[in-house]
């Protein structure tokens, strides 16, 4: 039996009763010296023991003997080479286990760090777990096949959170992720658990069975009850919450690839439209990598120049003139071929590429206009993403600069999900843009929220009716009906009215009879190349249109 004392303030009446197993530590301990080394080992604040060179305990204090007597802590760590390390005691606190060398043995100390363990996988806002805790979790539960396949692991995700943290503060940002945190908890059951991983994503492993069901309720309550009205400092906040569902199975026991494809499941929910839930399906790997093939690609499309503009003019019925062009991007990929603005742009939007490409696109198509002939105006899509960067109005600054565009020329195309997503500081941009001369349109009108808020709120210079209305028409009296009413809107509010997508001299016919005031579609041309712009008003002077379609 060790050395053990019970408490360092008897420790000096103890001293003289302290029994050594080897006679020569026992004579040490008669000397002054020694005795005041042992009740400083004896009263240390942390536990503590020796170890002779053959691996035997020589001597302990009380702390050492009351953690680590059952739990064959000096067997492990002497099998271990006295290597530093951590070992859990069975009411759960974890200690640091230290070996300090000495000539005939180890002084072996442990430190109680279960407090900062507990503070390093808190969160400390919701005071759920952390991505470090629910990693954890996840790991020992997907060591053990059987209940892993009973249980599932979601990420929730909360849609327009960033727009309120922008808008309203942090403060209010924060106190909405802690309602969402209790929001959460109030729906899992007793034995799960919930962690927030980062930002204003959750996650949580289910241990309920059967699944899929289980994780199907519990994904449906999250996105009703999360995506109820949050009443914070007197002001009613809405954001709604996606769900990934990813559940553990024989053939997948990975704690990564868990979370990866719960991630992806997310993603694919997100994208599906806000408030919704999705289960993560091996198909969905293949899709994610196919975009993040195409990211790569943007980037170095962009790098490569390998963009290019074209441009679709826009013909004014009363005057019978082009008017001006509205630029499109065209993307010549070795690999890919020609690609469809359609099938880069939202993901450009989605990664943030569209920022540098929109700059590319803004200068090209301002440098390139400034040598048309005439005073013809280009029109330039500009994305909500782009709105968001207060950097925009300063691009466009030096856009006009540097190709010396007078700045009534250049006619942004925004939709109405700028008006939307810049949650008002769209306005303000618009109004600075509009101070400098910078003419704005309304682009794809008809397809979205279509407030007539917007059309109040800023005294736009066109709207676009969309061309689903213009090609719908023939038989559609649905759609021929609202074609009118936006032109007889535009026409009340002073704006102008461009039918998008002519291609027949029928659909012309209509919409001028409808009342629009310009037409832009394959009737009147497809998208020319730039080099083609000086050959086609040269063909198509006012009046050989004029001709042509009266
Ligand atoms: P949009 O701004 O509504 O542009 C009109 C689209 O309709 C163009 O397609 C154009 O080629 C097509 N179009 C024009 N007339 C006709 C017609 O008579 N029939 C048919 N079937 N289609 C017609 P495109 O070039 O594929 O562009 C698609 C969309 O991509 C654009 O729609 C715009 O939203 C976006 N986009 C294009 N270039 C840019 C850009 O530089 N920046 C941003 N942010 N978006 C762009
Ligand atoms: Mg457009
Ligand atoms: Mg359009």
């Amino acid at each position: 039996m060790a050395t053990t004392a019970r408490a360092p303030e008897r420790i000096a009446t103890r001293t003289a009763k302290a029994r050594c197993r080897d006679d020569s530590v026992g004579r040490a301990t008669t000397s002054r010296a020694a005795t005041v080394a042992f009740n400083a080992f004896m009263s240390m604040s942390r536990a503590a023991a020796i170890v002779g060179s053959d691996g035997k305990l020589l001597m302990q204090n009380l702390m050492f003997d009351e953690l680590f007597s059952n739990c064959g802590l000096i067997e492990r760590i002497y099998g271990n080479q006295w290597q530093d390390c951590q070992i859990a005691i069975p009411d759960g606190r974890v200690f640091r286990v230290e070996a300090i060398t000495m000539d005939d043995g180890w002084l072996v100390s442990a430190f109680d760090m279960t407090d900062r363990l507990t503070r390093a996988r808190t969160d400390n806002l919701t005071k759920l777990g952390n991505g470090v805790m629910f990693r954890e979790r996840l790991i020992e539960l997907l060591a053990n096949p059987q209940p892993a396949e009973g249980s599932a692991v979601l990420t929730v995700d909360l849609d327009r959170f960033k727009a309120v943290n922008d808008s309203l503060g942090h403060h209010i940002g924060d106190a909405l992720l802690c309602l969402v945190a209790k929001r959460i908890l109030s729906a899992v059951g007793p034995n799960d658990i919930v962690a927030r991983l980062h930002g204003d994503e959750f996650g949580i492993i289910q241990t309920a069975t059967p699944q899929p069901e289980s994780a199907t309720t519990l994904a449906a309550r999250l996105v009703d009850l999360l995506g109820r009205s949050y009443l914070l400092d007197g002001q009613l906040i809405d954001v709604a919450a996606s769900v990934g569902i990813a559940l553990p199975s024989a053939s997948n026991l990975d704690c990564d690839q868990t979370m990866k494809n719960a991630g992806m499941a997310l993603h694919l929910a997100k994208e599906q439209g806000r408030g919704s839930f999705r289960f993560f399906e091996p198909e969905m790997d293949d899709r994610l990598q196919g975009r993040r093939n195409l990211e790569v690609d943007l980037r170095r499309a962009l790098a490569l120049r390998e963009f290019s503009l074209a441009y679709q003019p826009q013909f004014n019925l009363k005057s019978r003139a082009i008017t001006g062009f509205e630029a499109l991007l065209r993307w010549n990929c070795p690999s890919r071929g020609t690609v469809s603005p359609l099938d880069y742009i939202p993901l450009a939007e989605e990664t943030g590429i569209i920022a540098p490409i929109g700059d590319w696109v803004l200068r090209a198509a301002c440098r390139e206009a400034a040598s048309w002939p005439g005073q013809r105006t280009v029109a330039v899509n500009v994305s909500a993403i782009q709105f968001a960067n207060p950097g925009l109005v300063l691009t466009i600054l030096s856009a006009l600069g540097e190709s010396g565009l007078d700045p009534w020329r250049l006619e942004l195309e925004i939709t109405e999900s700028v008006m939307l997503d810049a949650e008002g500081a769209a306005l303000g941009v618009l109004q600075q843009l509009r101070g400098m001369g910078v003419r704005v349109s309304l682009d794809d009108f008809g397809t979205g929220y279509s407030s007539l808020g917007y059309l109040r709120s800023f005294p736009f210079d066109k709207i676009k009716i969309d061309q689903s209305f213009v090609r719908g028409m023939p038989g559609d009296k649905g759609s021929r009906a609202i074609v009118r009413a936006i032109a007889s809107l535009g026409e009340s509010l002073g704006m102008a009215t461009v039918a998008e997508g002519v291609e027949t001299d029928d659909q012309l016919a209509r919409i001028v009879a409808d009342g629009c005031t310009d037409v832009q579609g394959y009737l009147i041309s497809r998208p020319i190349p730039p080099e083609q712009i000086t050959e086609f008003l040269a063909f198509h002077d006012t009046a050989a249109l004029a001709s042509d379609r009266g």
